[in-house]
């Protein structure tokens, strides 16, 4: 049962004039009414039980087939990014400043299609929860489903998502045992000295010479607290102080992003961060203030339900291929603390050039829709097989 396959001749047309839509008007993280307004009427239309409005804009919508207690869930994302799309494409975002550059619009295309054939399908016996969750990109949409109570609402022995990866071919598939993506924290290092005349340094407290310092001695994090074998980052992504070039600020801002897998790897940036930022804030004479905060766990797959993820890939004649982690992060890693499953990628480049996840260039490959698709429904299909 292929979405190629003749009884569904105009679903697919169907599903990539979803993708569209949903990219035509992307919404941010938690702002995602009209198209969960979208999802929820299509699932409504094929004759799923939803539930609106968990974690707000969440939609989850429940098959349930003979009389088994097997359950599984299939996750996709909705939200979109705040960025100027530049990728020419006809259906290119309406919305100024707003663009799906991760895909989540072919994610969500992809688990509506599915959900409307496992509905026609009369051999399941278990329940389905598709669940479509908001604010995947840093605001942790899956995080507050878990806590509203995603999982005792709708229970699931195993669950899964997938993302399109323009850096891998498409008809390709990686599905790890293990970790797939790194924990992720943020911080912000206010540094406070004494400003001063440009020309007259000695006359104030430097922030700026310290922040300089501050940039430099993280490095070393990394380089020199760091078991080489583990994997760890520390970048800084800016730097804000001063106005004009003959005044010495009192302030200057350092942000950035931190990195690991190991949690005793993410106890040790935080500690080293906290104090080289005050002691070499304090040798310099400034004060350092460190808000640091932990995000999205790492997302490690159960490696059963990877292997299963492999077998069914191989199946619908995906190449299976081995791929190594990064050190990006994906917030179904809440989902998968609550409950064993696997997340994978799907190859999605083109021949020629390929504009990476969340570039203002990329748009989702409509000719992987129909391997999302027909991924899903075979892993339905093997998990709540009639006995
Ligand atoms: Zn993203
Ligand atoms: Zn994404």
């Amino acid at each position: 049962m292929s979405i190629t396959d003749s009884g569904h001749a105009d679903l697919l047309a169907e599903a990539v004039s979803w993708r569209h839509q949903l990219h035509r008007h992307p919404e941010l993280a938690f702002g995602e009414r009209r198209t969960s307004e979208l999802v929820a009427s299509q699932l409504e239309r094929f004759g799923l039980k939803v539930h609106r409005g968990l974690a707000g804009t969440g939609v989850v919508a429940t098959l349930s087939r003979g009389s088994s207690r097997r359950s599984i869930g299939i996750r996709a994302d909705m939200d979109a990014l705040p960025i100027r799309e530049e990728s020419g494409a006809a259906h290119a975002s309406t919305v100024p400043g707003v663009m799906h550059a991760c895909g989540h619009d072919g994610h969500t295309a992809i688990a509506l299609a599915a959900a409307r054939i496992c509905a026609s399908l009369p051999d399941l016996d278990g329940t389905v929860h598709f669940i479509f969750q908001p604010a995947e990109e840093n605001e942790g949409g899956g995080r507050r489903m878990v806590e509203e109570g995603l999982f005792a609402s709708f229970p699931c022995d195993s669950v899964y998502a997938l993302h399109n990866w323009p850096g891998l071919p498409a008809g390709t598939c990686v599905a790890r045992d293990g970790p797939m993506m790194a924990a992720f924290g943020t911080f912000e290092i206010g540094i406070r000295g004494r400003g001063a005349h440009g020309a007259m340094p000695h006359a104030g407290t430097d922030a700026i010479v310290t922040a300089a310092q501050i940039v430099s001695a993280l490095q070393s994090i990394v380089s020199r607290n760091i078991d080489p074998l583990q994997s760890a980052v520390v970048s800084v992504t800016q730097i804000r102080g001063g106005d004009t070039w003959n005044v010495l600020p009192d302030e200057c801002i350092i942000r950035g992003t931190t990195r690991w897998y190991d949690e005793r790897v993410g106890d040790c940036i935080e500690e080293r961060m906290t104090r080289l930022a005050n002691s070499v804030a304090a040798g310099f004479g400034c004060t350092a203030s460190l808000r640091y905060e932990r995000r999205y766990p790492a997302t490690i797959n159960d490696p059963a339900s990877a292997r299963l993820v492999r077998e069914v890939a191989g199946e619908i004649r995906l190449s299976v291929i081995d791929s190594p982690p990064t050190m990006g992060a994906e917030d179904f890693a809440y989902m998968l603390r609550a409950v064993p499953g696997c997340y994978l990628w799907l190859g999605a480049g083109r021949l020629g050039e390929n504009p990476g996840l969340h570039s203002a260039r990329y748009d989702f490959n409509d000719d992987v829709l129909p391997a999302g698709v027909d991924l899903w429904v075979s892993l339905v299909r093997r998990c709540l097989a009639r006995a």
